[in-house]
């Protein structure tokens, strides 16, 4: 079979090396149009910034499978690969702690300042504390959006720091509240009351935006926003807007909005991007510049247990599929 691998690195090149004897891998670096994969490509393996469109599968004549190395299968054209009867896999759990650790990490760096901190230090060699007072987490509410996987060692870590927690599911999991000692309540009671809101909703059409304009006016004044989901669960422009408005008090974000042109303003000028994903990423922009949001580059997957879990269930996936069976299929 022939398997290609799109947005890997020399890490993960050579662990697919080691481990893929019954197959013929290759290599190939990201474009927006995926034109470097060969167009006898059987599997094509992708991460979270390689957008499987209709015409990407189109330019595939011998494509079978599609691999992505990701929990979120957001990026891969679902109905395109249906209609072509091509098989779509993802790793659905790999690193629920893993995601868990790095929104507190992302929590407690806007919290404690901690980025202003060690910058004044290293940067500027300067020793002093003079605007990096922060607020403890202890006796604060933490509001968690999505209760699957990620969300629930969410609220185990946020009960260890001694939080009180709130959390808004459609679907709600029987006796979380008892297990837990949380409670589940509206979307909107949620925003008016947490301090801290955090997202771990999966980005869906029936998610996009679930922050918005309507809604984020609800947020409660001197809130926290940390967003280690998918930036396009909120929309960016609102949250601009209550930024400015200072309602909402800092913003960690671990993904944006149509992240995959940010830092590409090249691709972005050549591609013609739509309007709407061209304001997102002039918003993204500008959420960059606030002193008060801190952006990392979509890293909270980003450990070695939790890569090698990711590239183990991938090979799984593929050898699953090259001996007639299929696992980790996502419709
Ligand atoms: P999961 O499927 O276990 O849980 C998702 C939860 O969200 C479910 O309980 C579901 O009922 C709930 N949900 C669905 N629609 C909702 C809505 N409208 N409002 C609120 N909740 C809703 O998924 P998970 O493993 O916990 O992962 C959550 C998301 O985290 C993934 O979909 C992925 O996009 C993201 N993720 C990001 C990274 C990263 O590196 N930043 C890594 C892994 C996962």
């Amino acid at each position: 079979m022939k398997v290609c691998f799109v947005e890997s690195d020399a890490w993960t090149e050579s662990r697919v090396r080691a481990n893929s004897a019954q197959f013929d891998a290759v290599f190939v670096e990201a474009d927006a149009e995926h034109a470097a994969v060969p167009a006898d490509t059987e599997v094509l393996s992708v991460f979270v910034n390689s957008k499987v469109t209709a015409a990407v599968i189109d330019a595939l004549p011998q494509l079978k499978l599609i691999v992505t190395r990701s929990t979120g299968y957001d990026h891969i054209d679902l109905a395109a690969a249906a209609a072509r009867g091509i098989v779509v896999c993802n790793v659905p759990s790999y690193g629920e702690r893993t995601v868990a650790e790095y929104t507190f990490a992302l929590l407690l760096a806007l919290s404690r300042k901690v980025y202003t901190a060690l910058k004044r230090v290293h940067d500027e060699g300067v020793f002093h504390t003079d605007g990096l007072t922060g607020f403890d987490l202890a006796g604060k509410t933490m509001g968690v959006i999505g209760t699957g996987r990620i969300g629930c060692h969410v609220i185990e870590i946020a009960k260890g720091f001694g939080m009180h927690v709130i959390a808004y599911d459609p679907f709600p999991r029987a006796g979380l509240e008892e297990q837990m000692g949380m409670q589940y309540v509206t979307l909107e009671a949620l925003l008016e009351k947490a301090d801290v809101v955090s997202l771990h909703a999966p980005y869906l059409p029936s998610t996009h935006h679930l922050l918005n304009s309507q809604n984020m006016p609800l947020i409660k004044q001197g809130a926290v926003l940390v967003n280690t989901a998918r930036g396009g669960l909120v929309e960016t422009q609102a949250l601009v807007d209550q930024l400015a408005s200072g309602r909402l008090a800092g913003a960690a974000l671990d993904v944006l909005e149509e992240e995959r042109y940010v830092g590409a303003g090249q691709t972005l000028l050549k591609g013609g991007s739509p309007a709407e994903q061209m304001r997102a990423v002039l918003a993204d922009h500008q959420l960059m510049s606030y002193p008060n949001v801190l952006v990392s580059p979509h890293n909270a997957f980003n450990t070695i247990e939790a890569r090698e879990r990711i590239l183990d269930t991938t090979l799984e996936n593929i050898a699953a599929f090259a001996k007639g069976s299929t696992q980790n299929e996502v419709k």
